[in-house]
């Protein structure tokens, strides 16, 4: 990663105007190499979370067991989203970033229409579960494993033969991961070679308060919240964990995207932090499509950040409004790059703020979705553990040994 910084800002400076670095290592090798490494981390989404939810859930028999996990998931996420938006406003009304003078008349932006709160409910079923996967609909795919994997495990011995056999096919995926993962120097190499190419500090300028006050409260929720719970709800070394979190991290940062870290995420909390399948299984995938509490850090300092720069007073009802609306639109976000700030558009829309307003931040977002991506998958990875430790479903051995599970990754 430090290399393909170094690289590209050195070719950045050396030659600012070489057409030979732009067409042929910009746009062509970083580009290709960048692009196949990404693409082969996705190629393993879709079959790794429904085999291995299938062999999650087929081997959790009892529906009151799979209900309360589910339950204490999904309140697990919302908390720590709660904290991460509540953070994030407080600091970004102490702090104040935004100033009146940054607003201009000329500021477009086009908003994508964001689904409804119905039309999101509705989808999670899905009508055609081969079309869920061909699309890469995380949540379609996820209540579709359930049910499946739940059938499975009330059939008696033929399901136990079909489970056996879906225990096998995700040695396979998991195998493949590993395979994936050797491409993972060349692929983060040239993906941060074509970053550091394209992305330049004018970008910053302006807004360079609001990106800092992004970071930090980022860094806090990282660095502070989430060691915090680990240590309170699971009594963990936060230490350990903040060492084994580290590729994922890598990884989600250098793809923007916490889908296509999933494999990364689930093999790294299975053999490296001891976290057993059926929880891993279940609670990344879901997390890595509703809980982003990086997304919503950002979407929360943003709002308060536009409000600031249009002269806008919002009042307590209002910063109440941009908890429950973040909160709903971080759930929405899809795990791929970029999508928290279309999202945005409807937080914006909700608390009555102009939606242009995007139009000033939306220069700093790739870098900032690099980082808020590891942040939502460091998330992700909090909740599995303290989850799997409540559910006895925990191998704190694992989790203790530096060097379990290295050689995988
Ligand atoms: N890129 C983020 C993720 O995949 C989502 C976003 O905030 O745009 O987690």
């Amino acid at each position: 990663m430090g290399a393909g910084i170094l690289v590209g800002l050195l070719l950045r400076n050396l030659f600012p105007e070489s057409l030979f670095v732009k067409d042929y290592l910009t746009e062509g090798l970083f580009n290709v190499i960048g692009a196949i490494f990404i693409s082969s981390l996705k190629m393993l989404v879709v079959p790794l979370v429904f085999v291995s939810l299938v062999c999650g859930t087929s081997s959790l028999s009892d529906p009151s067991k799979l209900g309360r996990l589910g339950g204490k998931t999904i309140a697990f996420y919302l908390f720590t989203t709660a904290i991460a938006l509540s953070v994030a406003i407080l600091l970004a009304v102490i702090i104040h970033p935004g100033s009146a003078s940054l607003a201009s008349s000329t500021m477009e932006f086009s908003v994508k229409e964001a689904p409804s709160l119905s039309e999101v409910i509705i989808n999670i079923v899905p009508d055609n579960p081969v079309q869920a996967m061909t699309q890469g609909n995380m949540l379609q795919i996820i209540l579709f494993a359930v049910i499946f994997g739940f059938a499975i495990s009330h059939i008696g011995e033929r399901g136990e033969r079909v489970a056996r056999f879906f225990n096998d096919l995700n040695e396979v995926i998991m195998r493949v991961v590993t395979l994936v993962m050797q491409l993972a120097p060349y692929g983060v190499f040239a993906l941060m070679a074509k970053l550091s190419l394209t992305l330049g500090l004018e970008t910053f300028g302006s807004v360079v308060k609001y990106f800092l006050l992004v970071v930090l409260v980022l860094l806090i929720q990282a660095l502070i919240v989430y060691p915090t719970l680990l240590k309170v709800f699971s009594g963990l070394s936060p230490f350990m964990f903040l060492r084994k979190i580290r590729d994922v991290q890598l990884f989600a940062f250098s793809t923007a995207s916490s889908n296509a870290t999933l494999p990364v995420t689930i093999e790294t909390s299975e053999h490296r932090m001891g976290v057993d399948n059926k929880i891993a299984s279940f609670t990344l995938p879901l997390g890595a499509t509703i809980n982003m509490d990086g997304t919503a850090i950002m979407q929360g300092v943003a709002t308060v950040f536009i409000a600031q720069v249009f002269g806008i007073d919002l009042s307590l009802t209002d910063y109440a409004m941009v908890v429950i609306t973040a909160t709903l639109a971080s759930i929405g976000t899809a795990g791929v790059p970029g999508v928290g700030l279309i999202m945005l558009a409807m937080v914006l829309n909700q608390v009555g703020l102009p939606v242009e307003g995007i139009a000033l931040i939306i220069g700093v977002d790739r870098l900032l979705d690099m980082i808020r991506t590891a942040v939502n998958v460091t998330g992700d990875t909090v909740a599995t553990v303290v989850i799997a430790k409540s559910e006895n479903a925990f191998n704190e051995d694992v989790f203790n040994d530096s060097q379990a599970g290295k050689a995988a990754t």
